[in-house]
């Protein structure tokens, strides 16, 4: 395990918000602190937006949406988002620097989260160019003769984008740049411990764009109320959220009254199903290092290993010594590929997940507690636990740790059934050398997406979205652009 300590970058972010094409501060004031999750030291404050604010916000989104011309003119959006790219680019290792300081995520392993959003403003600026809105789908019989008809795809509004943590900058460019394109107006709301991935993007856009005033607002907040008020707020026409399934849900509930549109992407507790046939010496140093990568933090991750009970003790051997040997430290340090947790909240849920797993009869094969090189920092060691009933709470909760549950199963069936045993349906991967039974055991799973062999689902040319209670529908491919606008069917004369 690497231990050493390497040069902090600690930088602090935007602490404005932007409302209304103007950076500014809270009403009355009020800022609340940034904590670098590596020293576990207040590093910086940002603004603490009321309901107040984020009401002006929602005004300025409205009036931007319904008076102004970006609704109605793709070549000015397209040369906007194209200046926000370019913005981007530029801005590239202060958002780097700031992505670490904010969540912790070792320098190493920041591409997806930095190179990774910043092309895809430019292949959303494109995509919404060349986007047909206006199909003429030609003659139709109906009961009073032939009527013609054209599908008019228009933007619906103002759109509500609540974040979280986990991937900041990368989600607040996904949940709004494709909005923005499609011709909506956007409010969003970054999540409490990673403000400043939301607030520095609104900086851009006002100083280095000329995105109109109105057009894209950032409210940033402690208060979980603002992220309410936004779902409840009858100017608000959609919202598009990523986070746990709780907050899912109360968004959902907050949404009714006003029937808005949402788009969810929710919690998961994905299964790998590895085959008898399978590599294990690929497939499992991978599960582990999907595992401790992003400390866990991620609501795609595999965390449910299925093995063979043939092979049971040889897999287990190999995921230990992964884990085991998994480079883990001070996220300033190049190499290092485990950092620590966000929040100190979030370190003590991972360890009772671990506890109760304990509980519950689950073997610790390695870690399960805090690092002892590394006192300080919110680290939890990559924790194996082996034995691990399929009811139990560490089988059936998302852990957001680096934390791997071992299931042993007998039979292909049995493996499909623990697998699609949850509440979550976001994703899940299968191992096994037989491709075409790798693949017919992946079309059971019930989930949204599945990854063989390693080959990865995710990506922007295709769609991404859960089922169950891991979410409704899709970021990402065609169906991630059309979510953000609404089919008008107009008939009339041939
Ligand atoms: P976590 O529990 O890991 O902090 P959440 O899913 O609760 O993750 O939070 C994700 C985002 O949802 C954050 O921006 C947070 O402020 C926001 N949020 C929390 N509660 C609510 C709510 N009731 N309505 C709307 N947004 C909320």
């Amino acid at each position: 395990m690497t231990t050493t300590q390497g040069d902090s970058g600690v930088l602090a972010g935007e602490e404005r918000m932007l409302v209304d094409g103007a950076l500014v501060d809270a009403t009355g004031g009020a800022r609340f602190d940034v904590v670098h999750p590596a020293s576990e030291e207040v590093v910086g404050q940002a603004a603490d937006g009321t309901v107040d604010d984020l009401s002006r916000a929602v005004a300025a989104a409205r009036r931007a949406f319904d008076a102004g011309d970006w609704a109605r003119d793709v070549q000015f959006r397209h040369r906007c988002l194209i200046q926000l790219h370019d913005a981007l680019e530029a801005n590239k290792e202060r958002l780097r620097r700031i992505l670490i300081t904010e969540v912790g995520c070792p320098v190493t392993v920041t591409g997806s989260q930095i190179e990774s959003p910043v092309a895809e403003v430019k292949h959303w600026a494109e995509h919404g160019r060349d986007f047909d809105y206006l199909v003429d789908t030609g003659s139709h019989e109906t009961a009073l003769g032939p009527a013609r008809r054209k599908l008019n795809y228009e933007p619906l509004g103002v759109v509500g984008a609540i974040t979280p943590w986990n991937v900041p900058l990368y989600l607040n460019i996904a949940e709004t740049v494709p909005a923005l394109m499609a011709g909506n107006t956007v409010v969003l709301k970054p999540a409490q411990l990673t403000p400043w991935s939301g607030s520095e993007l609104g900086r851009i856009v006002a100083e280095e764009t000329d995105i109109p005033a109105g057009v894209f607002n950032v409210v940033t907040s402690n208060a979980n109320e603002v992220g309410a008020a936004l779902s409840a707020d009858p100017r608000v026409d959609m919202i598009t959220f990523t986070g746990s399934t709780a907050t899912g849900r109360a968004i959902l509930a907050a949404s009714a009254p006003t029937v808005k549109k949402t788009l969810l992407e929710l919690g998961g507790k994905s299964a790998h199903i590895v085959l008898d046939d399978a590599d294990f010496g690929s497939a499992l140093p991978m599960a582990a290092m999907m595992a401790c990568v992003m400390s866990g933090q991620s609501c795609v991750l595999p965390s449910r290993i299925l093995l063979p009970r043939s092979r049971y003790d040889e897999g287990l051997a190999v995921l230990q010594s992964s884990m085991e040997n998994f480079p883990m430290g001070d996220p300033w340090t190049p190499g290092n590929m485990q950092g620590p947790q966000v929040s100190e909240t979030q370190r003590q849920k991972v360890l009772d997940l671990i506890a109760s797993g304990r509980d519950s009869g689950a073997r610790l094969v390695t870690g399960g507690g805090v690092p002892e090189s590394l006192p300080v920092g919110y680290y939890v060691q990559p924790t194996l636990l082996a034995d691990v009933d399929p009811d139990s709470r560490i089988a059936q909760e998302e852990i957001f740790g680096p934390v791997l549950t071992v299931t042993p199963y007998d039979t292909e069936e049995q493996a499909v059934a623990i697998a699609n045993n949850s509440i979550y349906g976001l994703s899940g991967e299968v191992s096994g050398a037989d491709v075409d039974r790798a693949f017919a055991v992946a079309q059971r799973m019930r989930t949204g997406n599945v990854t063989i062999n390693g080959k990865s689902h995710f990506g922007i040319t295709s769609p991404f979205g859960g089922t169950k209670q891991s979410g409704l529908g899709y970021r990402n491919g065609e169906q991630g652009f059309t979510e953000y606008l609404h089919i008008k069917t107009i008939g009339m004369p041939q």
